[in-house]
């Protein structure tokens, strides 16, 4: 499992273009023989671990790589310094592919099978450093047959900050900035192979921030009045409320300022909260009714309140078209061998998890095509899915059972077992894309199942309303 830092070979990554191989095989052959040079570039993204909105290495890292294979950029897109667009190709179709790149905060941690914090406030328990990387290589391999190939089309890259609670697309869909992509592909790092259709929930997150008065709290009590009264009358009228919501949403909340001192009566306090559910009309009920509470609560407690909406987001909006062919795809590539070094590892990871060994099955193998999920989280892809066709897998770059947001995730992330996993991802996606330029009729299909799912009546109305990018929000 051997460290690559190799900023040097962003410029050996042009070659790609003059092959002069019109085959899909000579393509991913193409692609696989860069793997030692995209590991490097996932390894340096994973080093710098940086969080939403603060992610500017990583971005430059990978503009740096798009704009040497011959990609023309436009940076800090949708006032967002870390977003951007590359491009390349003309005309229709365009073909967009998402990529991320933002860290967790407080999950530091090295690269090995046991829990170790790499001294750094953040890390990659997304895998968004692979995210960000297969993406990146899947735009340049489609590029280099659009060019061998002499093709009509457009190829994008989407440098996306902030998946992780920014809500970073949502900005990017609101500036117009998917108006004219025909269709969107994206993937995400995970512990199996599955590009079954996938589901996620609406969510709307905000920071209620109370104001009181502070006094001694001995001396005076009378004259504070306590701003973390606030914070807690509101907090009981909403977990009262949870008993009167929708089976299925979810509730969640953390007190991010309490007050500093026990015998100071707190003038300020801040809780951050979250509300999901499948469908959005139920997340903003809740919400709505969320934001009531908090004003009951002010009222009561004599002191003010005021919000900020952080971030929201779509649920996903399926597309079966083009599921099953990403599915296809994903299953001629195949999943991830681990060598015997890799088992061990893997092993190792395993048993942390509770399992006796890992399942080395699940990561080789391509899971059964499903049509339907469950949705356990939220993404900002939502939004995109609402503007254009939009189609997703996971590959397996996390030792199988590793949950996402985990020391185990950032591990495997860091070693060979993550670039694996990265590079079938890369491999899928540029298959998928292929494909939808070579094939008119897939790509109106895809369309059509498109508009019906929206609906004719749709406007797209963001669920964090007209704030300007939350840019602090890990500040
Ligand atoms: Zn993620």
């Amino acid at each position: 499992m051997k460290k690559v830092i190799l900023h040097s070979m962003v410029t050996f990554l042009t070659f790609a273009g003059a092959y002069g191989q019109k085959g899909v095989q000579d393509v991913l052959k193409n692609l696989e023989a860069k793997t030692e040079a995209y590991s490097g570039i996932a390894q340096d993204i994973w080093e710098l671990a940086e969080m939403g909105y603060l992610e500017e290495e990583s971005s430059k890292l990978l503009q740096q790589t798009l704009g040497s294979a011959g990609f023309s950029i436009k940076t800090g897109v949708a006032g967002i310094p870390t977003a951007f667009v590359a491009e390349y190709g003309s005309g229709t179709p365009v073909i967009a592919i998402l990529g991320e790149y933002d860290a967790l905060p407080g999950l530091s941690q090295q690269a090995v099978p046991e829990k170790k914090s790499a001294d750094k406030a953040a890390g990659h328990a997304c895998g968004h450093h692979l995210f960000g990387t297969a993406s990146t290589a899947a735009a340049i391999a489609v590029k280099d047959w659009l060019v061998v190939n002499k093709a009509q089309g457009t190829v994008r890259f989407y440098g996306c900050p902030a998946e992780e609670g920014g809500s970073g697309k949502v900005y990017m869909v609101r500036d117009g900035l998917f108006n004219d992509v025909d269709v969107a592909l994206h993937w995400h790092p995970g512990s199996q192979n599955a590009a079954s259709a996938g589901a996620a929930l609406a969510n709307k997150s905000a920071k209620f921030r109370f104001h009181g008065i502070s006094a001694h709290a001995a001396g005076a009590p009378e004259k504070g009045r306590s701003a973390l009264d606030g914070v807690e009358a509101m907090n009981a009228m909403v977990n009262l409320m949870r008993e009167h919501i929708p089976e299925r949403a979810r509730i969640h909340y953390v007190i991010t300022s309490g007050g500093k001192a026990p015998n100071v009566v707190p003038d300020f306090a801040e809780v951050y909260y979250y509300a999901r559910h499948n469908r959005r009309d139920v997340v903003i009920d809740i919400f709505d009714r969320m934001v009531k509470a908090a004003e009951g609560a002010a009222l009561g407690t004599g002191t003010t309140m005021d919000y900020e909406m952080i971030g929201g987001t779509h649920e996903l909006l399926p597309n079966l078209t083009l599921q099953k062919l990403m599915h296809d795809n994903l299953s001629k590539v195949g999943g991830v061998e681990y060598s015997a070094e890799e088992r061990e590892f893997a092993d190792k990871i395993a048993r942390s998890l509770g399992y006796e060994k890992a399942d080395v099955d699940r990561a080789r193998t391509v899971q059964p095509y499903r049509t339907e999920a469950k949705a356990y989280g939220s993404t900002d892809v939502g939004d995109v899915s609402f503007a254009v066709p939009t189609v997703g897998m996971g590959t397996a770059t996390w030792v199988p059972g590793t949950p996402a947001h985990s020391w185990q995730a950032v591990a495997a992330g860091g070693t060979t077992i993550g670039k694996k996993g990265m590079m079938v991802a890369a491999k899928a996606l540029t298959l998928t894309a292929i494909d939808l330029f070579k094939d008119k009729d897939l790509v109106a299909n895809a369309k059509a199942e498109f508009l019906e799912r929206r609906g004719e009546d749709f406007v797209y109305i963001p669920l964090l309303g007209d704030r300007s990018p939350a840019l602090d929000y890990r500040k």
